[in-house]
């Protein structure tokens, strides 16, 4: 497949999403990878699309009325006292999603993002899309959650329902369950959705549980692999191949969606996860197998969550992006994991953080320690998923 086959979705509004300067989720990751991508010359010019904007008719295919009208009224730079009275019922006034000054136009500009790459796929423009600036996949129908305020992906899958008609698979990796997408289609038949997660029991949203497989139509077109905190790659990487591609197999969709938080990272300070950068390097390549394997290519893949935005993001979204235009550079990579990353951009990003940035591309685990229950995890983690395969052949 020719690289010009992949499209790299990018806006600089999706810079000011931002709810304040301690807050973890910092868009200066995707500044990062950006500059990472570039060095390297994995990022053509020519490759490059500025998104549309969302209009509220895009917004509507997901979200309530009240709540688009109260996130605008809350972006005001000083709302009024009757909307930020009523911010708690929106869930825009907690620690992890407060409101801020235009985050409409930000938010707004995210799910352009997201509608753009779905557009480009869809319509046969490329075969691969990717908009690392989307993937705010704990946005509900009426009420921001988890940093995220309008969900992109959801609305994105149900565009190209409306629009195209096609079957979706959305297969969610970050370390959090995939709650907002999974509820938006809990009970349509057309779109499956799949996350591998940790589990609800130790980390936020608290769903993502094995028996919750959709309601009515939508029954077995949902798919939950909660991990055990503490899970390193092997058994991260068996849950995940084995399910996927026996779900997909079953399914059989016309396009896979596919966000690509990174926060299941051993570095990342929100998940008790220890996967390394390995996963990053193998999932997409699963991913990417399947959409050729049933979609005819059709693949759009989204950001996500990722907390530790020098040593991990910038690698693992680049890995990413590497995977959908099947660069050589990966082969390398995947021969030897110490594959140094390019010093210009070590040099120039080392300067910003006190963290030690990591030199390879890969992780170097022979400086990382087993973690002593790791039978007993990984035999949880089958366990696992044995039950949430237990009625697909
Ligand atoms: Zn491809
Ligand atoms: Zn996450």
């Amino acid at each position: 497949m020719s690289s010009a086959n992949a499209l790299f979705v990018h806006h600089n509004d999706t810079l000011t999403y931002r709810f304040n300067d301690d807050h973890p989720f910092n868009q200066n990751r995707l500044k990062l990878t950006g500059d990472l991508l570039t060095q390297i010359g994995a990022l053509r010019q020519e490759q490059i699309v500025l998104p549309r904007t969302a209009a509220d008719e895009d917004l509507l295919h997901i979200h309530q009325p009240k709540y688009i009208e109260a996130v605008k009224a809350l972006s005001e730079a000083e709302p009024a006292a009757d909307w930020t009275r009523l911010a708690e019922l929106f869930g825009l006034n907690t620690e992890e999603t407060p409101y801020f000054a235009q985050m409409h136009e930000a938010a707004a500009a995210i799910v352009g993002g997201s509608l753009t790459a779905a557009d480009a796929v869809m319509s046969g423009r490329c075969l691969h899309a990717l908009h690392l600036g989307g993937g705010l996949h704990h946005a509900l129908s009426g009420r921001a959650a988890g940093f995220c305020i309008y969900n992109d992906a959801s609305i994105a899958i149900a565009h190209i329902r409306k629009r195209y008609g096609a079957r979706v698979l959305y297969i969610d990796t970050d370390v959090h369950h995939g709650d907002g997408v999974q509820w938006s289609f809990y009970t349509d038949p057309d779109v499956c959705t799949y996350s591998i997660h940790e589990t609800g029991k130790y980390l936020f949203p608290g769903t993502g549980f094995v028996h919750e497989r959709g309601e009515s139509d939508g029954y077995g077109t949902c798919f939950n692999i909660p991990l055990e905190p503490f899970t390193e790659d092997e058994s991260w990487m068996q849950c995940f191949r084995e399910t996927v591609v026996r779900v997909t197999s079953v399914f059989r969709p016309d396009v896979i969606v596919s966000q690509h938080g990174c926060d299941a990272h051993a570095y990342d300070p929100l998940s008790h996860q220890h996967c390394s950068m390995r996963i990053y390097a193998e999932m997409p390549a699963i991913i990417h197998e399947l959409a050729h394997r049933f979609c005819g290519g059709r693949w759009i893949a989204l950001g996500g969550g990722g907390y530790d935005i020098w040593r991990v993001v910038p690698r693992a979204w680049s890995l990413l992006w590497l995977e959908m235009n099947d660069d050589p550079l990966l082969r390398a990579i995947k021969e030897n994991p110490l594959t140094p990353l390019p010093r210009p951009w070590l040099e120039r990003w080392q300067q910003k953080t006190s963290l030690p940035l990591p030199a390879t591309w890969l992780d170097d685990l022979t400086e990382w320690e087993a973690i002593p229950r790791r039978t007993e995890i990984c035999n949880r983690n089958l366990r696992t998923i044995e039950i949430a395969m237990q009625d697909i052949p």
